[in-house]
């Protein structure tokens, strides 16, 4: 029998061959070949319209096949191509980080509705894994200071590595540490967060098991970091300071919960696109 692979002499060969195999894992098979393939290359992805024809030289086809050999493994795309995009922004992740999802993108859009330009605002992003949220924010927020937070010293790399791709480095600052430890002794207008929400036991972890751990899972009901980020931000805050959490589909009563219990008001929910409860919200009051 000849390997699948053997047909695959044309760029046109290897998408059609591609994307038949990656059906098997991939809900996007066509999509993941093409930028497999761009990036086995190193073309844009349109250069494949274009040459169609293209006959793949010997370490060309080599590079091709091991990146599909890894996708069909499940690893995701964006592992192996050590790039995703959020908030337009291309971003450098490793398996160290969170590969950034587009539903934290409204917990940024939210954050920049709190404060317009103009005015000068000390900012937080706590596990900030690639720098996803604390880029964003920055490439917005070019008079606010940042600060981003991150237990792991691999991540913090690439999200330095990052700020300096995209020139932003010069107002975030990077610090080791855990959740809200090394923010204390300061006052902060604004706390933001995509922490660990997913329960220990998640069937939905499955899925995920190429992302880190630390990254995704938070306690047996997925509030452990949650219920620490909430408790100890309110004594960062400033007076009418926010703190911004993503959380679960199904969390929202109890982060609500949280946020009330700790003393902040103004307690908010908002809908991803999916119309999931995906981010909450409180202000430190100000006495
Ligand atoms: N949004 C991710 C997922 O459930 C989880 C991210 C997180 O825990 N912060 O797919």
């Amino acid at each position: 029998m000849p390997d699948a692979m053997t047909a695959c002499n044309t760029v046109d060969q290897c998408l059609r061959a591609g994307e038949a195999r990656l059906t098997a894992v991939s809900e996007t098979p066509r999509l993941d070949a093409e930028v497999l393939l761009a990036h086995a290359l190193n073309w844009p992805r349109s250069r494949l319209y274009a040459y169609p024809e293209h006959t793949l030289a010997p370490d060309q086809r080599r590079q091709w096949q091991q990146r599909l050999n890894k996708r069909l493994a499940g690893i995701p795309v964006a592992y192996l191509c050590e790039h995703a995009e959020f908030w337009s922004l291309p971003l450098r992740v490793t398996p160290a980080t969170l590969i950034p999802r587009p539903e934290t993108e409204g917990l940024v859009e939210w954050a920049l509705a709190l404060g317009p330009s103009g005015a000068e605002r000390r900012v937080a992003d706590l596990g900030t894994g690639s720098g996803a949220i604390a880029l964003a924010l920055a490439k917005e927020r070019s008079d606010w200071q940042f600060t981003a937070v991150d237990i792991s010293t691999e991540a913090l790399n690439v999200a330095r590595h990052n700020a300096v791709q995209l020139g932003l480095s010069s107002h975030i600052h990077f610090i080791q540490g855990h959740w809200c430890q090394p923010l204390v002794g300061q006052a902060w207008d604004l706390i933001v967060s995509n922490p660990p929400y997913v329960a220990d036991a998640d069937p939905h972890l499955a899925a995920l098991h190429h992302e880190p751990a630390t990254a995704l899972c938070a306690g047996p009901d997925g509030l452990r970091c949650i219920r620490s980020i909430v408790a100890d931000a309110f004594h960062c805050l400033t007076a009418n300071g926010w703190l911004l959490l993503e959380h679960g589909w199904d969390q929202g009563p109890a982060v609500r919960k949280l946020l009330s219990s700790a003393g902040y008001v103004d307690v908010e929910t908002r809908r991803d696109l999916a119309g999931h409860e995906r981010t909450s919200a409180g202000r430190r009051p100000e006495t």
